[in-house]
């Protein structure tokens, strides 16, 4: 990670340490909280044409939907509904730079939280005009705030077409490249590569990191899992835990880790974590989604996270005010019976729950 990303996460730390004693007092009390993440959809429209997810096709089965996504000022006005105590700002999609109103979303929504010195974004990276663009421009605008930027790369070649759908490695690898040349501009930007481990690349692995760490620090790995918001439970077997090899393959990303870094530290952690919870499907920690974060659908739908798709409760035009909701009837009932649930340990929540129990998570980790 650069060394201006690490000083910022330095800095936040103290402002962090009093939101996860928040949140944590609420955990305990079962007493809905603001959360201190908050992740959005910034969009259901996406370029690429996955295997494992139908979201690409959500506007060519119902084109009309579209119109219907949150403005980039409405954006801002949920963001600023919980303001002060956001300390992370997770951009996804869908496909953020599909939005041209992508650069004001962000601002809209990192101006109206001037704590969250953390601001993350995916894309599947392949438009490197329009990547090298807006995240140049953001990162530009919040040299303050560590800006970091994760691309999809599940595969090398045909096993990325094979998974994507779509031809596009190469397009991925100039993105990365634009994007590490602005990075020395701007140093508050740490692009990354994340990888979804599947069977479709389990052979593949080895090879894979391999190029990613060649090309960028701080690479994520995720595990496959059946999220409604991208397959609406309609594509079967899709949760790469079933499969005997996710150990060994677990083993081997794990080796191909710097031993360096706090992130590091956080991602070798996961990592074990991950294995040691196989062969069952339990994740190895309670998740703290519904409480530590929040994830927003492209229509203001308040989800647990992005892998659940019921809403909690949908926010409302002009305020769009998340304290109201979460203060509602509806939405407790709805959070009860997924509090501490144990569903999947895909990073978007299972480090914002490992940082609500870091001690827990380590020895976990180690035991
Ligand atoms: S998984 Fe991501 S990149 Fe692939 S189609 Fe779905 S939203 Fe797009
Ligand atoms: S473990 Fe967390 S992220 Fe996974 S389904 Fe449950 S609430 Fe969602």
């Amino acid at each position: 990670m650069a060394s201006r990303a690490s000083f910022i996460l330095a800095q936040q730390t103290p402002g962090l340490l009093r939101e996860l004693l928040r949140v944590s007092r609420g955990l305990r009390k079962r007493k809905t909280v603001l959360p201190w993440k908050l992740e959005f959809f910034t969009t259901y429209s996406c370029g690429s044409r996955c295997k494992t997810c139908l979201i690409w096709t959500r506007y060519e089965r119902e084109p009309e939907k579209q119109a219907q996504e949150l403005s980039a000022a409405d954006f801002g006005r949920v963001a600023a509904s919980v303001g002060r105590h956001l300390r992370w700002l997770s951009f996804t999609g869908g496909e953020i730079t599909d939005r041209d109103d992508a650069e004001e979303l962000v601002r809209n929504v990192a101006d109206a939280s001037p704590y969250a010195r953390v601001m993350s974004t995916s894309s599947h990276g392949l438009d490197p005009e329009k990547v090298e663009r807006l995240f140049g421009a953001i990162a530009k605008a919040y040299p303050k705030r560590a800006i970091m930027v994760t691309l999809s790369l599940d595969g090398l070649g045909d096993t990325y077409t094979k998974i994507r759908g779509v031809d596009g490695h190469l397009q991925v690898e100039e993105s990365m490249e634009r994007l590490q040349r602005l990075s020395k501009t701007y140093p508050n930007l740490t692009p990354s590569f994340q990888a979804t481990l599947s069977p479709a690349n389990f052979d593949q692995v080895s090879e894979l990191l391999a190029r990613m760490n060649s090309l960028a620090d701080g690479n994520v790995v995720t595990i496959a899992n059946d999220s409604k918001v991208l397959t609406e439970g309609r594509i079967k077997n899709i949760d790469a835990r079933a499969d005997d090899r996710l150990k060994d393959v677990l083993q081997t990303v794990a080796k191909s880790l710097p031993r360096a870094g706090l992130s590091n530290l956080f991602a070798r952690t996961y990592l074990r974590l991950s294995a040691k919870a196989l062969p069952s499907p339990d994740a190895p920690i309670p998740c703290t989604a519904g409480f530590s974060s929040l994830t927003i659908s492209p229509y203001g739908e308040i989800l647990q996270c992005d892998r659940h798709d019921e809403p909690l409760a949908t926010l409302q035009a002009p305020d769009f005010d998340i304290p109201s909701a979460i203060e509602s009837a509806e939405f407790k009932t709805r959070l009860e019976p997924w509090i501490g649930c144990t569903e999947c340990f895909t990073p978007c929540q299972a480090y914002p729950s490992m940082m609500q129990a870091p001690f827990q998570s380590f020895w976990r980790s180690l035991g």
